[in-house]
């Protein structure tokens, strides 16, 4: 069975699937990997490294994706990839199956066989395949770190022969992954923290931490979804938390926001209004970027300055740190490579939920349901 690992070709891409310390437990199963040269440069794994951990450096990538059996990755591969994949390969990585169904339709065709990393069941006994809570961990770090470099203050409380610097004032909105690991962060650094989340049972741990949790009446509505995720909420709803942001920003030196609703547009939950009432230097961090942002104002990818306000709205913030953002996502794709290859071969088997919610697509026809969904309609309308 030969394993490829190929370079990231997604404009600003610096992770890679695996890295060298990955692969001594697939070798060591008889598994040949080749890996395209320079694939780990950018995440500090030059191809030295994995020549040493025993893989072959290759540089003409069609040939490997031609002979590859299996193919870790972090994006998807584009089209062109796609129709040149050997048939029958098993492709995993952040598919984005959810979001643009149809970006996969020539890997389909090969037929591939590909998993998808986001579709990984939240289940205990796939934890240490949870790549989106492994992301989420290094973005909400480091959207704090983010918001520290550009803050014209200081985040901790500072008691000098010069006088008293209050500390930074840290509001994250959105209290899962990404946002209880923005008021670690900041809470680290001396920041006062404040949280928002609609799922109640986030109040507990947001407290944990040492942040203050902000409570809003809902009028009785249940806003717990499925799994731990939040419930799409009427526009009601959706009211008294915008009214509980705008009032905060207003004391608020910087704004995490986190905020997402599984397989929906993330809720819109700052008014423009807000970031006015915010003082001149302060900064607003959009994490709910990709999937439109939740503040009004934002607009993806983009840095704004708005009345002195930075507004960030990064798409891709784990490929800022992709020496432990690979390191992480290497793991969880180990872990479910674990799954598939048995003894050094192939073998999957369907009826295992976490490979069947995973899956995309199998012998040319689609696995999960929900994406069965997403192609059935697209195609059909
Ligand atoms: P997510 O990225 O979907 O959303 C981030 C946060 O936004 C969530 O806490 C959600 O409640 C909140 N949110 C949604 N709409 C909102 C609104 N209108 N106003 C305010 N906040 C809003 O979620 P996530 O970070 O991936 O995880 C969510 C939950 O799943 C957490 O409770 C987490 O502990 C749990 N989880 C479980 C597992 C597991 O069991 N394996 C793994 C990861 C996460």
């Amino acid at each position: 069975m030969l394993l490829g690992i190929l370079k990231e070709t997604a404009a600003g891409e610096t992770r890679v699937a695996l890295l060298p310390e990955s692969l001594k437990a697939l070798i060591a199963q008889g598994i040949a990997v080749c890996v395209e040269s320079d694939a780990g440069v950018a995440a500090g794994a030059g191809d030295q490294a994995y020549a040493e951990a025993g893989a072959t450096i290759v540089t003409d990538r069609s040939a490997l994706l031609a002979t590859a059996d299996v193919l870790p990755m972090v994006n998807a591969p584009d089209a062109g990839a796609q129709a040149s994949l050997k048939p029958g390969a098993v492709v995993i990585g952040f598919l984005k199956p959810l979001d643009a169904p149809h970006a996969l339709d020539a890997a389909i065709a090969r037929p591939a066989t590909l998993f998808s990393m986001e579709l990984v069941p939240r289940i205990s006994r796939a934890q240490s395949m949870d790549a989106l809570s492994s992301m989420a961990t290094v973005a909400g770090y480091k959207a704090v770190i983010a918001a520290a470099d550009r803050l014209p203050r200081l985040f901790p409380m500072l008691m000098t022969a010069a006088g008293t610097i209050p500390p930074a004032r840290v509001f994250v909105i959105g209290a899962g992954v990404a946002g209880l690991q923005a008021i670690a962060t900041a809470r680290r650094l001396g920041a006062v923290v404040e949280a928002y989340d609609v799922r109640a049972a986030a109040g507990e741990q947001v407290r944990s931490l040492g942040a203050k949790f902000l409570d809003v009446d809902l009028g009785g509505i249940s806003a717990e979804g499925g799994g731990g995720y939040a419930a799409e909420l009427t526009e009601e709803a959706l009211d008294r938390g915008r009214d509980l942001i705008t009032k905060t920003a207003a004391h608020s030196d910087v704004i995490i926001t986190t905020a997402q609703v599984p397989g929906r547009p993330a809720p819109r939950l700052i008014r423009g209004e807000a970031v006015e009432a915010m003082r001149p230097g302060s900064v607003l961090v959009d994490l709910a970027a990709p999937a439109g942002g939740n503040c009004e104002l934002t607009q993806p990818g983009v840095e704004q300055q708005i009345n002195g306000v930075t507004l960030l709205a990064p798409l891709n913030l784990p490929a800022e740190v992709p020496v432990h953002a690979s390191q992480l996502y290497a793991r969880n794709i180990l872990n479910f490579l674990a799954l598939i290859v048995k003894k050094g071969e192939l073998s999957i088997d369907l009826s295992d939920e976490v490979l069947a919610g995973a899956c995309v697509a199998h012998n040319g026809s689609p696995v999960n349901p929900r994406v069965a969904k997403l192609l059935e309609a697209v195609t059909t309308s």
